[in-house]
């Protein structure tokens, strides 16, 4: 649908019928470096990472072009809120809101959560024509922030058994060290958590905790994209941007579900 060669790249996400759900990688927008891909202008679509807004706008509304839907984002604060998008005209290309969950029953209506290392969660109820999404970083995790996404579907008629949901490209088990003290308190709590890297030291496993969590909570289907952000360089990594050699900022890539559009 977009002949250009630079526009984003896109893996296509199995979230049932009547969804469809992608996740960005780092090429394929406008963007300069620090927010570049390794093989050309980056797809930065975070309005809080330096780059310039106009441009991650643009980013941004490259993106909705490609999916033919406009994209809902919020502004992401390492929270638990959750906002029931009802309303097509939230998609504006800045932000409805603080919130770091975004729910819709609107057809046609995207949903996107911004990442570079926290886990991305894309969720739906292709029976019941709910989706969402969940941004779980440390303190999401920490705060259930994928149980209150789970909870908001299930008001707009989602059931656990019918939920798809697909735990997308992080800062995986073997790369995100944490001091000991954090892994052990977290761990206590976080079924899942623990890890340890592959050097030897205390880590803590966000995307394997998400997964525990989505079974918990009883959810019908789980994927997950194995991809680690530290490790693959086709997409931002907050960590690999913020090392002693890094240039101290990335953009961010998009995990993003929509319902069909209604037939015409
Ligand atoms: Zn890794």
């Amino acid at each position: 649908m977009n002949g250009s060669p630079r526009g984003p790249r896109l893996t296509e996400l199995a979230l049932g019928a009547g969804v469809r759900g992608v996740l960005t990688e780092s090429a394929g927008g406008l963007s300069p470096a620090p927010w570049a891909a390794p093989d050309g202008p980056g797809l930065d679509l975070g309005l809080n990472v330096g780059d310039d807004a106009g441009r991650v706008r643009a980013n941004r509304a490259l993106l909705a072009e490609a999916l033919g839907v406009p994209v809902v984002y919020a502004t992401q604060v390492h929270g638990a809120d959750v906002i029931n998008v009802g309303d097509p005209a939230a998609a504006t290309l800045d932000s409805v809101g603080e919130a770091d969950g975004l729910v819709t029953a609107v057809p046609g209506l995207a949903l996107a959560v911004l990442v570079a290392d926290c886990v991305p969660v894309l969720l739906a109820d292709p029976v019941a024509r709910v989706v969402g999404v969940a941004h779980a970083g440390r303190r999401g995790v920490e705060l259930d922030v994928v149980g209150e996404v789970l909870a908001a579907m299930r008001t707009l008629g989602a059931s656990g058994a019918d939920v798809r949901a697909v735990v997308g490209p992080s800062a995986c088990g073997r790369c995100y060290e944490v001091p000991v003290a954090m892994r052990d308190e977290i761990a206590a709590r976080v079924p899942g958590a623990s890890s340890t890297t592959s050097w030897g030291t205390a880590a803590l496993d966000l995307p394997g905790a998400v997964d525990a969590r989505l079974r918990s909570l009883g959810v019908g289907h789980v994927a997950r994209d194995a991809r680690c952000t530290i490790e693959d360089s086709s997409l931002f990594s907050h960590r690999r941007a913020t090392a002693d050699e890094g240039p101290g900022t990335t953009g961010r890539l998009a995990g993003v579900v929509h319902l069909a559009p209604a037939s015409r």
